[in-house]
């Protein structure tokens, strides 16, 4: 029997788990929402495995949300055939061409107009840093480099240019295409990578709202400039998301641990619910066992305060992607057993939803009520619920399956429908009392605590609290 965790877990999806029964597996082991990385596979793709998602969310009776994670403004290497290994103080001039999909016979970086942007004494890193340049000049169509650190040119690698402020849109052509697609699939989720300021997100949400498209959105926090402005950032996306590979390569390695406390930090102060990512348990791709230290990052990264956990390639491309989730269900629940401190909680202010939401968790613990149950339509109760860390479940009510999908990706929260018809509180009491025992997960004499907004059926308010003996 698997251990109940309140942590959730992403798995993202590839060859090693997009058929129908290892998506089962994944789900059975423990996986609480899928992300799909639109930087591989094309719509119909993607269209087919969203229907066997749903399809399988259906039959199990679960509303599992599907983060559909843009590409943005990744500069990479193009399709070119022959790998070339360059040496440490080498020269190396290379050309800059229109797309990826540029001659196969020669190397370049598909990036029109980089020569303009960049500067001599900047840094260009490829592949996660395997590979490192620096730039002596430029001419109007490549950049002239020596090599810092030699190795393998491989085609479609990633570069990062850590000194250079660049003036792309946060919003490639493709990543439109892409949410238009997303819109279309009704999509929970949407990641926008290389984030740089708030105004990014601003320009996600108009985009969302010309596609029709009622989404979550994430923020992947991989750039200095968006650890800069964290905390507007944090204000105005629904989740954060810490993508460590690329920021690694953007920051000093050595600097990742702190920037992940900072922004998991400015997450509690701002309610925000924060995914911590990438080689998590790195090791297991290849091996059925992780190593001390990716156990005790997945350990230390929950104890931090982390509301969700990512898997990447492990699950992706890994020959151990079940086996994975089980190793971090088992971290996950060693963690949480000594979670519960108020410093890790959300910050009591004047605000009313705040302060009842920490109090009802609160008054569970000490009554030791069986559940937080919560009403809600836009999901802010639960969102509030599930920042104060409390080691309960959190049982979410609420008649629209779009919150329901978006909420339980939020820590310990578990979503179920409801009727919309709740216009009283003594009728939502006895609702709460009702639904719960037909899920079968209370008997009479059992405390809930139940929390939610009055007047009833407006989204955004959080100004309830009552004690019920289940009858
Ligand atoms: C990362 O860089 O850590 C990350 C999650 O982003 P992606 O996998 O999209 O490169």
């Amino acid at each position: 029997m698997l251990p109940l965790v309140n942590t959730k877990i992403i798995a993202t999806l590839g060859p090693a788990s997009n058929s129908a029964e290892k998506l089962e597996a994944l789900i059975d082991a423990g996986v609480n929402a899928f992300r799909l990385n639109f930087s591989h596979g094309d719509h119909s793709f993607f269209e087919q495995l969203i229907a066997t998602i749903r399809e399988i969310g259906e039959k199990k009776n679960l509303d599992i949300p599907i983060i559909q994670d843009l590409q943005g403004p990744k500069i990479r290497l193009n399709k070119f055939t022959n790998e070339q290994k360059v040496n440490t103080g080498e020269k190396l001039d290379l050309p800059i061409c229109d797309h990826i999909e540029d001659s196969m016979n020669r190397i370049c970086i598909a990036f029109p107009g980089l020569a303009n942007e960049v500067k001599p004494g900047q840094r260009v890193l490829i592949d996660d840093g395997n590979l490192e340049l620096k730039i002596t000049g430029t001419s109007k169509d490549q950049i002239m480099t020596i090599v810092q650190k030699g190795g393998t040119l491989k085609p479609r690698k990633g570069v990062n240019l850590p000194d250079t402020k660049l003036s792309l849109p946060s919003l490639t052509e493709k990543d439109i295409k892409d949410l238009e697609f997303g819109s279309t699939q009704k999509i929970d989720y949407v990641a926008l990578s290389f984030v740089r300021s708030h105004k990014d997100i601003l320009e996600l949400k108009n985009y969302l709202k010309k596609f029709k498209l009622n989404a979550g959105i994430i923020a992947k926090i991989e750039k200095p400039e968006a650890l800069m402005d964290i905390e507007a950032i944090a204000d105005i996306s629904d989740v954060i998301l810490l993508a460590r590979g690329d920021l690694g390569v953007e920051i000093n390695l050595e600097q990742v641990p702190s920037a992940q406390k900072k922004v998991v930090e400015v997450c509690r102060i701002k309610n925000t619910p924060v995914i911590i990512a990438t080689q998590m348990l790195e090791t297991m791709t290849n091996n059925p066992v992780p190593t001390r230290a990716e156990v005790t990052d997945v350990y230390q990264a929950v104890s931090d305060g982390a509301d969700i956990v990512m898997l990447s390639g492990e699950t992706a491309v890994g020959n151990y992607p079940v086996e994975t989730v089980i190793m971090m269900k088992k971290i996950i629940a060693e963690s949480e057993k000594n979670l519960f401190t108020a410093s890790n909680s959300l910050e009591l202010s004047e605000n009313t939803d705040k302060a009842i939401a920490l109090t009802s968790a609160e008054i569970t613990n000490k009554i030791k009520a069986k559940f937080i149950c919560s009403f809600t339509y836009s999901g802010w109760t639960a969102r509030l619920l599930s920042k104060t860390n409390t080691r309960h479940p959190i049982i979410a009510f609420t008649p629209l399956k779009s919150t329901r999908r978006r909420i339980n990706l939020y820590r310990g929260v578990k979503a179920f429908h409801v009727q919309d018809n709740i216009n009283t509180v003594d009728k939502l009491i006895e609702t709460a009392n009702d639904e719960l025992k037909k899920l079968g997960i209370v008997n009479p004499g059992d405390k809930i605590v139940i929390v939610a907004g009055q007047p009833l059926g407006r989204g955004g308010i959080t100004n309830l609290l009552k004690v019920h003996t289940v009858i």
